[in-house]
């Protein structure tokens, strides 16, 4: 019988996470997943055979205990989904500078120090590290203008997702992914998104396998559509 794929998702306590993880598992992968807090950890645990652990990702001591803990693993794909859509208003007039301060750190810079933490685990030259981003952070994108501060906070995660591969992955055969998952119903997405999770989640596994072993950086939403940077 052939190893089963490794993966570690992190932020998979509910909506599109916790989809990923119950995709992964129905194709056969091994899930490790991370929620920041263990007591809302009861719809991931009624998974079966998920490695449950804990990580609030702005929290750059609870990583490293996270690293200590996972160290000698190796992961066929590492997945960062956990995000925030930040203040109400999102007008620059009206944001304080702790709210914003909060977006950019848990939507761009946390995501890219966890995986400049984690990337030595993601196996060589097969492995994937992907980002869950959004159409929304395509500076092209014409829709979501009452979001602008969340658009902002995904255009920096894609930028600053773009340094990391040049500077340290290109040569790496690491396949870099930035992910947009469709409008999906969840907390984040509302009622009124057309999509459920359970396609959204189908279509990106789906993705994430097709692009193993290819390489670059690129960014394509869950039916592997590539997208405007
Ligand atoms: P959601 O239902 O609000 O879930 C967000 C997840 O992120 C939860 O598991 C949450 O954990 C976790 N999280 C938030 N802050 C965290 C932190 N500091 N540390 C660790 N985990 C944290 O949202 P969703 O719709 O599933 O969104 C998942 C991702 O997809 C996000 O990055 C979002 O921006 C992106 N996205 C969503 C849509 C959509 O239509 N839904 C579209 C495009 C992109 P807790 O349970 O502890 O809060």
């Amino acid at each position: 019988m052939a190893t089963p794929r490794t993966a570690l998702i992190i932020g998979a306590s509910r909506g599109l996470g916790l989809g990923l993880v119950k995709q992964l598992r129905a194709n056969g992968w091994q899930v490790t997943a991370t929620v920041r807090d263990p007591q809302r950890a009861e719809a991931l645990r009624q998974v079966p055979g998920v490695a449950i652990e804990t990580l609030d990702i702005d929290d750059g001591s609870a990583l490293q205990v996270l690293a200590g803990r996972l160290e000698g693993q190796v992961f066929d794909l590492l997945l960062v989904n956990a995000g925030i859509m930040g203040p109400a208003d999102q007008s620059p007039a009206a944001v304080k500078a702790e709210a914003l301060g909060q977006l950019f750190m848990t939507n761009a810079l946390a995501p890219i120090r966890l995986a400049e933490r984690l990337v030595g685990q993601v196996r060589p030259r097969t492995g994937v590290l992907a980002f869950m981003s959004s159409v929304l952070g395509s500076v092209a994108c014409p829709e979501g203008n009452d979001k602008s501060l969340y658009k902002a906070s995904k255009a920096a995660l894609n930028s600053l997702t773009h340094s990391f591969f040049v500077e340290q992955l290109q040569d790496s055969g690491l396949t870099v992914l930035s992910l947009h998952p469709g409008w999906v119903k969840t907390d984040m997405g509302g009622d009124q998104a057309p999509l459920e999770i359970e396609p959204s989640c189908h279509g990106l596994v789906q993705q994430l396998e097709r692009h193993a072993g290819l390489g670059g950086h690129r960014f394509i939403d869950y039916q592997g559509q590539t997208i405007a940077w």
